[in-house]
């Protein structure tokens, strides 16, 4: 298939390319790219060489940006064999532009990782990304091999390896039904037993159906509910803004920084418009997004058509203009749009109070945690603005609390509370003293 009109190219774009189809060791539950299997019957799912090849020209040439990353995902990437990623390097060395800066980023489930692996991920600066749920019960809910079998110990595993090698490594905690009354223990795991600078928590919000596509609006009993995912980010960012900014990078608050203070936070899914993340299959077949890799969102297959015009085709620019142009107008009126956007179109599964389509389903946590963190990112904007380190913001809380204790200690117990709530301070603050 051809895609329509061209119109000119994005200044940058990024692929998730899965050179091994859809194809895991593991069979985490919710996994939502297994099902992709189906879409090729007839594949042995391996990205041949010349394709690879090919591939690496294009999508280095098609690039007007001195740095250029190539993401690797799948199913499980690793199961390609390192002799794959070794001939990889080997191409984008040959291609890359004079002065060009080519980088590596892979999405692995770790259980294959050993030292050989650790040490070329090392050697060839990699970024490596763990998925890991949290501490061993947390994460062994969901995650498990195609044996039904536990498998947080073999991550752990992996993850000594790449520590031992010193490979850089984030974390990637996926947010879901059972993780999600833990943030503490899943937080602290990560940053005092992990030793994790680099954390995401990505919401699972699985659609219940049998196509394993973006299709109907009931989702399963996996998934995180928007409160819950509200509340999740909310008691880990009352940790971190207290003790860890500056030491620990967890990827919604530095979005959510880059939105309070330039306006830009970086990520697709809370940016106005999206369409410049795109998926491509071992076959070369080219998709809008790597949540769409679906029939209906297959812009044509690169050995027919060159990657940069599909990219650059009129039907890429809709996609991801629609992320704005479908966006209903409880979105447009609410105080924190400027940061969520109204959130992936993926997730857009609700009506909105008035009865419009296309409120997203974790609308509630979002709302509350950005609403929730606005004093603290404003303490941080106005130090960026100063030239300061956004880091200052745990003394201003510190001062403010101190400050706040001690006119609690002088408080009688008709007194307002002096934590501005409007109650009484015996029905508020004061209850602690009893
Ligand atoms: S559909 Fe969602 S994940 Fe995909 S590019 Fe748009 S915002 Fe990002
Ligand atoms: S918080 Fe809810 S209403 Fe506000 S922009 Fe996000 S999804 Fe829309």
């Amino acid at each position: 298939m051809q895609p329509d009109t061209v119109t000119a190219p994005p200044p940058a774009f990024h692929i998730m390319l899965k050179p091994r189809g859809a194809i895991c060791n593991l069979n985490c539950r919710y996994c939502y790219f297994l099902a992709k299997e189906r879409m090729y019957p007839e594949s042995r799912f391996r990205m041949p060489d010349e394709l690879l090849e090919a591939y690496t020209r294009q999508y280095i040439e098609a690039q007007p940006v001195p740095e250029v990353t190539f993401a690797w995902q799948g199913g499980e990437p690793t199961l390609m064999g390192l002799d794959f990623f070794k001939r990889a390097v080997e191409l984008q060395q040959k291609y890359k532009k004079p002065g060009m800066r080519v980088l590596n980023a892979l999405q692995t489930n770790g259980t294959t990782i050993d030292g050989e692996w650790a040490q070329f991920f090392h050697d060839n600066d990699f970024l490596i990304g763990i998925s890991i749920d949290g501490p061993a019960h947390l994460h062994d809910f969901y995650r498990r091999d195609k044996g039904g079998n536990p498998t947080h110990a073999r991550v752990m595993r992996g993850l000594e390896f790449l520590k031992q090698h010193k490979a850089e490594f984030n974390i990637l905690c996926t947010v879901h039904a059972a993780n999600a009354p833990y943030p503490l223990d899943v937080y602290r795991f990560f940053r005092d037993e992990l030793g994790a600078q680099f954390i995401q928590f990505i919401p699972i919000v699985e659609r219940a159906n049998d196509t394993g596509y973006q299709e109907g609006a009931a989702v399963t009993d996996r998934s995180v509910t928007g409160e819950q995912y509200g509340q999740f980010l909310i008691a880990i960012f009352d940790e971190w803004v207290r003790r860890d900014v500056g030491r620990v990078f967890v990827q919604i608050f530095d979005v959510a920084l880059g939105a309070w203070s330039s306006g830009r936070s970086g990520l697709c899914v809370f940016e106005e418009t999206c369409g410049t993340a795109l998926a491509m299959e071992h076959n070369g077949d080219l998709f809008a997004c790597d949540h769409f890799v679906e029939p209906r969102y297959k812009l044509g297959n690169m050995t027919e058509t060159p990657i940069v015009e599909m990219v650059a085709s009129e039907r890429q620019r809709r996609f991801g203009q629609d992320k704005r142009d479908t966006l209903p107008r409880f979105c447009r009126e609410c105080e924190v749009r400027f940061v969520c956007n109204g959130g992936c179109p993926k997730n857009r599964t609700l009506t909105t109070p008035d009865g419009e389509p296309g409120l997203n389903y974790l609308c509630a946590g979002y709302k509350a945690f950005f609403t929730h963190i606005d004093r603290p990112m404003r303490i941080m904007t106005d130090e960026l603005r100063h030239r300061r380190a956004p880091a200052n913001v745990m003394f201003v809380l510190a001062q403010e609390e101190a400050a706040l204790e001690r006119q609690f200690a002088q408080a009688k117990r008709n007194d307002p509370c002096p934590c501005g709530s409007g109650l009484k301070f015996k029905k508020c603050h004061g209850s602690r003293r009893r």
